[in-house]
């Protein structure tokens, strides 16, 4: 299949295609972190008709400060490493969107991807590459408060939170990393923990324990958060005894963990319990035709590098899988 480049599709000054509604592509692939911008270099370079429905570029990386472990770099920024991914994705003129979301797959021979905006885009092959995203309290305040007040990522927000009062929720490895974050600038930090310990690496919690602006509540859930224009407080609650009571803070950052970004394709494709994308060791989901890569998949441990490698591998076998039907 080939693109009409004639056809007025070309964005010259932008090296990308606008995606086409009548065109049937050999592969499309949803999501922009690096897996998803992984498997569009290597669908490009195997001459595949190709184009990527990126709902925020960067996915988790354009939420991290510094990458130590990525090959080739000793560190790195999370938006420069996005910006080096997304300048070698565009040289190759891939059809490209960015900022849509894709709401549903419709599964055949040619799939049909819906996107947000009511348009769809016709493939042979789906690459699904959708990653994961903040796992949200699902307590009142908290969606009316988002950006104003309620936080997840202290890597990107906490210098907003200089010589304030924050809370934090959770005590796993990304609560105590936050609450870390937090301690450095923000005038006092309520850790805020529903078990009777921390669950972070030991080498976390003795860094935490360096700081001495810091406090800890054990035992207690959050069952609200307050405030009108911004956040001026936190309702808890103790797990135990029931007894509530508010703290006063300006912020409350929520760090209870990722859940992956599989709504779109529930029913359609096989997940595990936590709710992945089970995959098998060349990235073919329970569908024919449908591949998926990444931390949106079953595949344990979720890093950069290993989400960029399973977007390659996914792409190969989109790229084997069309030669076969051929
Ligand atoms: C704070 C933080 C720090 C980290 N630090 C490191 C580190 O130092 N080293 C390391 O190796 N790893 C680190 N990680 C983990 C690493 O970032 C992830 O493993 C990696 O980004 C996963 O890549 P991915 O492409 O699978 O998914 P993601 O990065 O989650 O990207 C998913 C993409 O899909 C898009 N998307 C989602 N749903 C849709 C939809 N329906 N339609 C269209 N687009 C959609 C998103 O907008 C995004 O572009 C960190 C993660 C976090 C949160």
């Amino acid at each position: 299949m080939e693109i009409n480049l004639s056809a007025g599709l070309f964005t010259p000054e932008k090296n990308f295609l606008q995606f086409d509604e009548s065109t049937v592509y050999d592969t499309v692939i949803v999501g922009g972190g690096p897996a998803g911008l992984t498997a569009a270099v290597y669908c490009m370079r195997k001459g595949l008709a190709a184009g990527i429905i990126i709902k925020d570029m960067g996915g988790q990386v354009a939420e991290t400060a510094g990458i130590e472990n990525y090959l080739g770099f000793r560190y790195v920024n999370g938006a420069e490493l996005v910006d080096k991914f997304r300048e070698q994705v565009l040289q190759f003129g891939i059809a490209f969107r960015e900022g849509a979301t894709v709401t549903s797959i419709q599964d055949g021979s040619v799939k049909r991807l819906v996107l947000d905006d009511g348009t769809s885009v016709s493939t042979r092959t789906v690459i699904i590459a959708s990653g994961k995203s903040w796992r949200r309290l699902g307590v009142k305040g908290e969606r009316e408060l988002t950006g104003r007040g309620v936080a997840y990522c202290s890597t990107c927000d906490a210098p907003f939170f200089a010589g304030k009062d924050v809370a934090v929720v959770g005590g796993g490895n990304s609560g105590i990393e936050s609450a870390i974050d937090l301690a450095k600038v923000a005038s006092r930090v309520v850790l805020v923990q529903n078990l009777d310990s921390l669950t972070a690496d030991r080498i976390l919690v003795d860094r935490l324990g360096e700081y001495g602006n810091v406090e800890i509540i054990y035992g207690h859930g959050v069952t609200e958060i307050l405030g009108e224009e911004r956040v001026r407080g936190v309702s808890i609650r103790s797990v135990g005894t029931g007894e509530t009571r508010n703290l006063e803070v300006q912020g409350i950052f929520i760090e209870i963990g990722l859940v992956p970004n599989s709504g779109f394709v529930k029913g359609l494709l096989e997940m595990n319990e936590s709710g992945e994308i089970v995959v098998d060791s060349a990235c073919a989901t329970s569908r024919p035709g449908i591949f998926a890569a990444g931390d949106v998949t079953s595949v344990p441990f979720k890093q950069i590098i290993i989400a960029g490698g399973e977007g390659a591998k996914a792409a190969l076998s989109a790229a084997e899988y069309i030669l076969t039907q051929k």
